[in-house]
């Protein structure tokens, strides 16, 4: 990839919308579907499912825009919130659960650097995209037999975390045999194993793999004929198109503003 780590996608036609759309909706109105438990609990609240060790895009920090949550999605749903006339809550869970947290209503929608897939549309819809990434290596300072994504079978040891894009590319796309393949719910503990030497590579987003790698003194490889450009949108559950158009309204609204590309180099640093 050579457009750099980090993208906000540029403005497209269909992400033009009313501002007046906007206006529109505030005023704490609740979302549609009272069964669900997210919006019984809810009052004047919002709640985003996310999985907080995923920096730039959610992680956990002193003072951060919401408690202690900060990063590039907390700041676009804190948008959508303030858009809405709502309070942001933020639940924090494994990614890995996030998927069925807002098909069932436990939270109201989903925002964390998650990226759009047929295979995740089965059970949510997904928002307008809002960042492109690709998936990258991180290895130790000193590698050089790993230069391409091929190069992981070449019998080395690889971890990826537990439901991400990267483990459905290291095992399906690649076929790294299992017991090469190492599974953790955090980016960070499967880093700290290659710092050790006990993992050769970590397969991981861009964004997130480059602040890893740069906290611990490793190196990104990337492949862009291997790794294919990944669309981040936000999740709710099927059929909610209220809130659909309304996440869609604030991502257009901040999209053709500039304030996502002042996201991107804000938290990129
Ligand atoms: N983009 C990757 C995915 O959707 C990783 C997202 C994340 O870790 N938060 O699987």
């Amino acid at each position: 990839m050579k457009k750099g780590l980090l993208k906000a996608v540029a403005l497209g036609a269909a992400a033009v919308m009313s501002v007046a759309a906007i206006a529109g909706c505030a005023g704490g109105n609740k979302a549609e579907n009272n069964a669900d438990v997210a919006n019984d609990n809810a009052g004047n609240k919002i709640i985003m499912g996310t999985n907080a060790a995923f920096q730039p895009f959610e992680f956990t920090t002193t003072s951060g825009i919401v408690g202690e949550f900060d990063g590039i999605d907390v700041a676009i749903a804190k948008q959508i919130a303030d858009d809405m006339g709502m309070e942001l809550e933020i639940a924090d869970m494994e990614f890995d659960g996030l998927i069925a947290a807002v098909s069932t209503g436990k939270v109201d929608f989903v925002a964390a650097g998650m990226t759009a897939n047929d295979e995740r549309r089965k059970n949510v819809d997904f928002s307008d995209t809002y960042f492109t990434a690709a998936q990258v290596m991180v290895v130790a300072a000193d590698n050089t037999d790993i230069t391409k994504a091929e190069d992981l079978k070449n019998n080395k040891k690889v971890g990826v975390v537990l439901g991400y894009t990267g483990d459905s590319i290291v095992t399906e796309d690649l076929e790294i045999p299992e017991d090469k393949i190492t599974r953790a719910n955090r980016g960070l503990d499967l880093v700290q194993e290659v710092k050790n030497g006990k993992l050769d590579a970590v397969v991981i987003d861009s964004a997130t793999g480059k602040a890893l790698a740069e906290k611990n003194g490793l190196k990104v490889v990337e492949d862009s004929e291997a790794f294919e450009t990944e669309e981040y949108a936000i999740a709710v559950k099927k059929g909610n198109t209220e809130l659909l158009d309304k996440i869609n309204t604030t991502l257009a609204e901040m999209i053709s503003s500039g304030k996502m590309d002042e996201l991107a180099i804000q938290y990129n640093e």
